[in-house]
């Protein structure tokens, strides 16, 4: 947690509780210990899914499928959404989730490594959102970034992973890596010709990176 936990309480206090399969896949989520988008970040998906109306989706980090299925009701029916994930249970899963929540015919789970998928992936996309292993986020971005429609954002999640990256004094040593890794991804995306960045200290950190041209 980045925030003072009476701030984050305090915030999360403000939205109505999700019903139906959100309601669910948070309760399993929880249960199971699967790592999906705090409530506050899930909120500002939604903001920025409307403002923004993207007509395509990729999403990098599937899990149970949360984020996704959150996505898709924050979305005109044409919007599709791509998502990829490598554990094969969480795909099945996934898969599940989304027939349940009737969206299977705009949501696609990719199986598989995201570098490799990202390769092949040829669609362009109006949103981009980066939630899957953080140490590989830079070498993410470049690909995502190919496949960015101008005008287009890609939003990171757990950027400030648990605050680390603000301070090393809130470093455990074997995260010292991931941690290098971040801070090297947030300097390049905030200092990248073409686009413009911000970081937003919610949830675990997020970032939102705008393709100027
Ligand atoms: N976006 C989801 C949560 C994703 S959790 C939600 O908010 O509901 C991160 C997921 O990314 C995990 O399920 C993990 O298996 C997957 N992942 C991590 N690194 C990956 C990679 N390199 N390629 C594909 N999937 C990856
Ligand atoms: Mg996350």
């Amino acid at each position: 947690m980045i925030n003072e936990e009476y701030v984050e309480s305090y915030i999360r206090s403000l939205f109505p509780p999700h019903e139906g399969i959100l309601k669910e896949l948070e309760e399993y989520a929880l249960e199971h210990n699967i790592p999906i988008v705090e409530r506050e970040v899930a909120q500002l998906l939604k903001v920025l899914l409307k403002i923004h109306k993207p007509k395509r989706i990729l999403e990098v980090g599937t899990a149970i499928g949360y984020s996704a299925i959150l996505m898709a009701s924050s979305t005109e029916d044409s919007c599709i959404i791509d998502t990829i994930e490598r554990n094969d249970d969480m795909v099945y899963i996934a898969r599940q989730n989304i027939k349940k929540a009737a969206y299977d015919h705009r949501i696609k789970v990719f199986y598989g490594e995201a570098q490799e998928i990202l390769k092949y992936l040829k669609a362009k996309y109006d949103f981009i959102f980066l939630d899957a292993a953080k140490g590989q986020y830079l070498d993410f971005f470049s690909d995502c970034a190919k496949l960015l429609n101008i005008g287009g954002i890609i939003i990171s999640d757990n950027v400030l992973y648990k605050g680390m990256v603000a301070s090393d004094k809130l470093v455990v040593r074997r995260k010292k890596t991931i941690v290098n890794r971040l801070r090297k991804y947030l300097k390049y995306i905030n200092n990248l010709e073409n686009f413009e960045t911000c970081v937003i200290p919610i949830g675990d950190g997020v970032s939102i990176t705008y393709r100027e041209e």
